[in-house]
């Protein structure tokens, strides 16, 4: 009888679970290999829970020699937008998130496990939830919204679980016949899943992150396939990341209360269990209490914040791993330039409440990460930021290019390596005081410091060139800064003046300071020397003229 109504539900489905088993066998993988997915619908928005989720992803499939696909859930047609694949494709890829397996883009795929798109894997779906019909462990329900609101209001009224399940689930207890008689007439239908729980026992599965976690065994008829044809996620999940071959299931921490009803699910389709790893929620501190990282009110909160900011991709990905296992920060001070696929996640060592994601952090992060590139890589990257973000500086740095690395230059080797950049939209505040035609044209407020008069800062300016000379080394340069210190009535030693101030009018400092500021507007930039090399005599006696 089941399979007369089976046969009428789905009468175009001629294949059998048989056969897709056959379709798509076990992978041939070393022992150990994990095969993890990244399954996001195609809204086209990466968040920043989903970047870490996928980076998981890849990091464990990577170091287990296995294999990282990307399944794209669309059976929730309303969230889809246009090109929403390529968008997740491209938006991972700046981070060196990359799949093995998969769709390419609206069209095509690699691996053999596909379709990799669900709306294409409709037959598949079909042809589990007709043979649970066989089987007598699915039905099709009629019930119209209106009805189900009924049930709910009962439900709420007798302050018990609200679903579909038991005495409340009016279509389980129909007979088949009637059944038939219905879909005959042509009333419309879904598919629910004909739970077998019970409340009354439970359900013991291992978390790899959480442990051993207890809840009472799924007693709700949840629908499987709904008025579309299509899968709801739940089915959909069962069917994939069993015939994609899914060894671990690593997702958001949501998900983590829908377990006994995917354990029900594998068990009625006579699938063996995936491991699961269920990621903590990405949590943001705010007035001293932690908060959800919310998409409305945090630009934070997603992917393209990073690349629109020109946050290098090394540092947001080594931010991730700080956050996934607290030893990397360790490991990354030990090996600053090593490969990240030398550092082992340990999905045990994930911790289970909220991560907190700090921005200020990964800006120290970020700056540190950047004082290892060199001067070549902090032009080209942050170049190529500037050609889709601030054309202007794209074409200064591109006019000035040897000038523009050469400053970059300063400072990045040696014992006091410069951490003043924490990403590319910073640029502009740190080079543009150095280009003429911005120094010159652009309105700045000169950062004088403990000397402000006009006629003693000239005095400082014209004693000083007539001493300089661009050929000096570093040394005999600051020496010549102590002579025209003390011809100035300075003490040539910070020291010397902290004795007996009242001696003198300051000290070389107080010189160097108006020398800095003379030059570039400011009291802080990198070293002045280097700064005074590159810009050329010429140059320093036209900033200097200016005065
Ligand atoms: N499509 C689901 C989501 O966007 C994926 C959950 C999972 O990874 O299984 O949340």
């Amino acid at each position: 009888m089941s399979k007369e109504l089976a046969e009428l539900v789905f009468p175009n489905i001629d294949k059998t679970p048989e056969y897709y088993e056959e379709l798509y066998p076990k992978r041939n993988l070393p022992e150990g290999a994990m095969v993890t997915r990244f399954a996001p619908s195609p809204t086209g928005f990466i968040h920043v829970g989903s970047l870490f989720g996928a980076n998981l992803d890849r990091r464990l499939a990577t170091q287990t020699n296995g294999v990282c696909y990307l399944r794209i859930e669309d059976t929730d047609g309303k969230r889809e937008v246009d090109d929403g694949i390529n968008l997740v494709i491209n938006g991972l890829k700046v981070f060196e998130i990359e799949f093995d397996e998969g769709p390419k883009g609206t069209e095509g795929s690699n691996g053999n496990y596909g379709p990799y798109i669900q709306s294409q894997r409709k037959d598949i779906y079909q042809c589990y939830a007709k043979s649970l019909i066989e089987k007598g462990l699915a039905y099709p329900c009629f019930c119209t919204a209106e009805e189900l609101d009924v049930i709910r209001e009962r439900q709420e009224k007798l302050k018990i679980v609200p679903g579909y399940y038991g005495d409340f689930a009016a279509c389980r207890k129909m007979s088949e016949s009637q059944m038939i008689e219905r879909i005959k007439k042509g009333d419309p239908y879904i598919i629910r899943l004909k739970s077998q729980g019970s409340m009354s026992r439970k359900i013991r599965f291992k978390d790899m992150i959480r442990g051993i976690i207890e809840f009472p065994e799924n007693v709700q008829d949840i629908v499987i396939i709904k008025s579309d044809g299509l899968p709801t996620y739940h089915f959909a999940h069962a069917v994939d990341d069993h015939l994609m071959r899914t060894t671990h299931v690593i997702r958001g921490e949501e998900w983590i209360s829908s377990v006994p009803l995917h354990v029900e699910l594998f068990k009625a389709l006579g699938f063996d269990m995936p491991e699961y790893i269920h990621t903590p929620t990405i949590m943001k501190e705010e007035d001293g209490s932690k908060r959800k990282i919310s998409k409305r009110k945090d630009p934070e909160a997603s992917a393209s914040y990073y690349k629109d900011n020109g946050i290098p991709k090394e540092a947001v990905i080594d931010y991730l791993m700080n956050i996934l296992n607290s030893n990397f920060e360790m490991w990354r001070k030990q090996n600053p330039h090593a490969d990240l696929a030398e550092f082992k996640v340990d999905p045990h060592k994930i911790s289970s409440s909220g991560a907190l994601f700090d921005l200020v952090k990964l800006n120290d992060v970020a700056k540190n990460t950047i004082s290892f590139f060199t001067a070549d890589k902090v032009y080209s990257e942050g170049l190529e930021w500037a050609e889709e973000y601030d054309k202007d500086l794209a074409e200064l740095m591109k006019t000035h290019a040897e000038f523009t690395k050469n400053i970059l230059n300063i400072e990045r080797t040696g014992t006091k390596v410069r951490k003043d950049i924490a990403k590319w939209s910073e640029l502009r505040d740190n080079l543009e005081y150095l280009y003429d035609e911005v120094f010159f044209e652009k309105e700045h407020e000169d950062e004088w410091q403990s000397v402000t008069d006009k006629a003693e800062i000239k005095a400082i300016l014209d004693e000083y060139m007539k001493v300089y000379d661009a050929a000096d080394d570093k040394d005999t340069w600051f020496g010549k800064m102590k002579d025209v210190a003390e011809k100035l009535g300075y003490a040539r030693e910070v020291k010397e003046y902290k004795q007996n101030p009242e001696n003198y009018k300051g000290h070389v400092g107080d010189i160097s300071t108006v020398i800095r500021v003379a030059l570039t507007g400011r009291k802080n930039t990198p070293d002045l020397y280097e700064i005074l090399k590159n810009l050329g005599t010429e140059r320093i006696q036209k900033r200097f003229a200016r005065i």
